[in-house]
């Protein structure tokens, strides 16, 4: 569907924005020409990559503007089998990288997303997503962007064509490739990416009591420092949708966080990694379970299924089709795309991000309390960036033709993000209604200095005008 309004329907029900036109550019030729034209008549343009941006804006901008949906630029331009990259184009999705690496470099996988299979690879490291192996913009070695004149720029080395390949991401003099990550300076038309050696790991799932987070925390922090455990961590609360078919297979637990990780290692290193792991999470859980990526888990539940899968590298549409099911609605077809079932709860989320120690459970018990005093039970995933930092994923869900409902959900996710800048903590990344109001308040030097950048790379503010400055 190319009409503005498919392109207006979206999950969190945000307010529609203002889009009159669809650019489906097939090549950069044509890119550079809507947005020459775009500059000169001063109607602005979003990108979007393939806009699964779920909960955050889905394929609307922030404000006011044409959409130039990138679907059609979804070349695999490289892989580099040696040096463990792919060069890729905004439209590839998760899926489509994966079935290529599977023919032409099956020992390579991608560090992909609980997201949808059929999710952009570039917008999600563009927009500082988080995968099941850790923060996707440490993934990223390279990007080539347009410019609003029309002009491209490689970052890293790319300006230099290096002969070698890419090799070397910091280039030489002051690195720019993160002026574009979570930015509106240019469109991204292509991204280097990492990709990684596939290894045995094993599938750990604790079962925690509430209480017990702060010690569980404090110990996987130190597992994670000490290499033992992988930037893999996902810790669930109960009532998350995409770990109800636990509950289904007979896991009958209350009260309780469910914590998903991987050790990853040779045949030969991972017992005795196991044997570590395993004595210093002993006293701290209620249950622990193994499973190893070699065993066939054909016959587990899906949650453990999904999890398998992701960590070898292939992306699943699991998390959407059990939200789905959990509220009685079964998706089928091959765009699994939660904006266009209304029938599916819409959500709202808050994205804080918190230090990777146990004091942050403190952080968490205020996130339950805070919403619970609102009269909304918030599902919560806590997921490990790297070694220091921890994503919090919390949500609130509403029916999506009850128009209380959705201003409850929305007021929430404002005062939310209030209160926890009044306590110095701050979202990692924001949604598009939240965006100015929140950059607004927090003008300092530092984010004069972001508004002075975008004034020299498009001068007339045509690209994402409000996207982070
Ligand atoms: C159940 C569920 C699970 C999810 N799991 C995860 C998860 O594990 N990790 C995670 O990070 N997110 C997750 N998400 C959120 C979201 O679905 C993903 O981040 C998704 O990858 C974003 O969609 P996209 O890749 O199509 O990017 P887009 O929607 O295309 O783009 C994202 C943003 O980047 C900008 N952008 C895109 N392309 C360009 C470009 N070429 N140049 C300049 N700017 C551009 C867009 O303007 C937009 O603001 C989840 C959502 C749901 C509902």
């Amino acid at each position: 569907m190319t009409s503005p309004t498919s392109y207006q329907q979206n999950i969190t029900e945000f307010p529609v924005r203002d889009i009159e036109k669809i650019h489906l550019p097939k090549d950069l030729e044509a890119l550079k020409t809507i947005l020459l034209q775009a500059d000169k008549s001063g109607r602005p343009v979003y990108p979007i990559s393939t806009g699964h941006n779920w909960g955050l804006g889905s394929r609307m901008p922030v404000n006011d503007a044409d959409i130039i949906d990138l679907k059609h630029l979804n070349r695999i331009i490289e892989v580099n089998r040696e040096l463990r990259y792919a060069r890729v184009e905004p439209g590839v999705t998760q899926q489509q990288l994966y079935d290529y690496l599977e023919v032409h470099a099956p020992e390579l996988m991608l560090n992909v997303t609980g997201s949808d299979s059929g999710s952009s690879i570039l917008g999600n490291i563009i927009d500082r997503g988080s995968g099941k192996s850790g923060h996707r913009a440490e993934d990223l070695r390279e990007l080539t962007v347009m410019l609003a004149d029309g002009q491209l720029i490689g970052t890293g080395f790319g300006e230099l064509q290096s002969s070698q390949g890419s090799f070397y991401k910091y280039g030489l003099g002051p690195d720019l490739t993160h002026l574009f990550t979570q930015s509106n300076y240019a469109i991204v038309t292509e991204a280097v990416v990492n990709l990684r050696v596939k290894q045995p790991f094993n599938l750990y799932l604790a079962v925690l009591d509430k209480s017990g987070l702060k010690g569980f925390l404090n110990k996987m922090a130190e597992l994670v420092a000490q290499e033992l455990v992988g930037y893999s961590l996902e810790i669930d609360s109960q009532n998350d949708p995409k770990i109800y078919e636990l509950f289904e297979w007979g896991m009958d637990f209350n009260d309780k966080w469910f914590a998903w990780f991987v050790v990853t290692g040779h045949e030969e290193v991972l017992p005795a990694k196991h044997s570590v792991v395993t004595k210093a999470l002993s006293s701290l859980v209620a249950e622990l379970k193994t499973y190893p990526s070699s065993d066939d888990h054909s016959s587990s539940t899906p949650p453990v299924r999904v999890r398998i899968d992701r960590y070898h590298g292939q992306p699943n549409d699991h998390s959407l089709l059990a939200t789905a099911r959990k509220f009685g609605v079964e998706l089928s077809g091959m765009e699994v795309n939660l904006d266009l079932y209304p029938q599916i709860p819409g959500f709202r989320c808050v994205l804080p991000v918190i230090p990777f120690t146990g004091a942050s459970s403190d952080i968490i018990q205020y996130l339950e309390s805070f919403s619970l005093a609102r009269g909304l039970d918030p599902a919560i995933s806590i997921i490990a960036l790297n070694d220091y930092s921890l994503e919090v994923f919390v949500r609130v869900y509403f029916d999506r033709s009850d128009q209380s409902a959705i201003s409850q959900a929305g007021t929430w996710a404002r005062d939310l993000l209030s209160e926890l800048k009044q306590q110095g903590i701050y979202p990692y990344r924001l949604d598009i209604e939240n965006m100015a109001p929140y950059l607004q308040e927090l003008k300092n030097p530092y984010t004069l200095l972001q508004c002075q950048l975008k004034n020299l790379f498009d001068p007339n503010n045509i690209i994402a005008p409000g996207r982070y400055s």
